[in-house]
């Protein structure tokens, strides 16, 4: 059985869409509690326009205020240049900062220009730029690929038109590529059909999924790529989440209800069930609802 890594993304897709918000104390008790549950890889922030997600408008001060951890691995999500000098400010004066740069690519037009005002090609293109910057900064980087299992509003991506941008992501060489199944309608044939198919086609660069729960299929689809081989998967605390630019897009899977999957079929996350739970409470505590994880509803086994 092989280590699954789970990249934390509460801080960031989990939060982005809430109306509730979080204060940047309330965030690093969040990053914090996830940290001591385990978690050492997690997106903390994005660097967007504070009016397009409000949200994220403290990114430097949450990054400013992460514990100085060896340990972990903070990243801050980046769409475009000006986000990514954002980013590397966070560094100036011998701060620690973010560790490594999560950049983005979308595989369609419409959804790049309604998230970040680009074309899906014009993304590829920025996405490899901030790679390319990153590592001259000495800053780790990645690319995820948006709505590589569908679009909210032109329907079908061709699997052919993922795989053209990885190859042409992997040029930079990234530390990593994911696919990201931004509104949740991507199903499990088609998961390892795709993951398949990229890993074949650029054998070199780890791969991670990226999957919300919008109708169910979640995680049937972490799953199908960790039988694709895929060893990286990104999961939210309580299965918080969404998308302001997706119509409709819900939350993330749930990082208990991953780790409880996992643990399950004997697999490893060095994630520990209970502390996962415990945090969901405060989390639903301070949303005033419950948190949409089924494990964090049902409790461990
Ligand atoms: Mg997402």
């Amino acid at each position: 059985m092989r280590n699954i890594e789970i990249v934390e993304v509460g801080a960031r897709d989990g939060l982005q869409n809430e109306k509730t918000l979080f204060s940047t104390e309330d965030k690093l008790k969040l990053i914090n509690d996830a940290i001591a549950a385990g978690a050492r890889r997690l997106e903390v922030a994005s660097f967007v326009h504070p009016k397009r997600v409000p949200q994220m408008a403290d990114a430097e001060a949450v990054i400013a205020g992460l514990d100085d951890n060896p340990d972990c691995t903070y990243i801050g999500l980046v769409l475009n240049k000006r986000g990514y000098f954002r980013a590397l400010e966070t560094k100036e004066g011998g701060r620690r900062g973010v560790d490594e740069v999560g950049a983005v690519a979308i595989a369609s037009d419409t959804f790049a220009d309604k998230n970040q005002g680009q074309t899906s090609s014009e993304s590829v293109e920025i996405s490899k730029d901030i790679v390319k910057l990153a590592k001259q900064d000495g800053l780790s980087a990645q690319v995820t690929i948006s709505v590589s299992f569908g679009c909210p509003f032109e329907g079908a991506v061709e699997a052919d038109k993922v795989l053209d941008m990885v190859k042409s992501i992997a040029e930079a060489e990234p530390r990593e590529i994911a696919l990201a199944d931004t509104i949740g309608v991507g199903g499990p044939g088609q998961v390892t059909d795709l993951f398949n198919r990229v890993r074949e086609a650029v054998p070199h660069i780890p791969f991670r999924a990226h999957f919300h729960n919008t109708r169910g299929t979640g995680i049937a689809n972490a799953w199908a790529a960790y039988q694709a081989g895929v060893n990286i998967l990104d999961a939210s605390i309580g299965g918080l989440g969404g998308c302001p630019f997706a119509p409709k897009a819900t939350g993330n899977i749930g990082t208990e209800d991953l780790v409880f999957m996992l643990e399950r079929s004997s697999i490893e996350t060095g994630l520990s069930l209970e502390k996962l739970i415990t945090l969901t409470k405060w989390v639903s505590e301070k949303l005033g609802r419950p948190t949409p994880s089924a494990v964090s509803q049902a409790g461990a086994f």
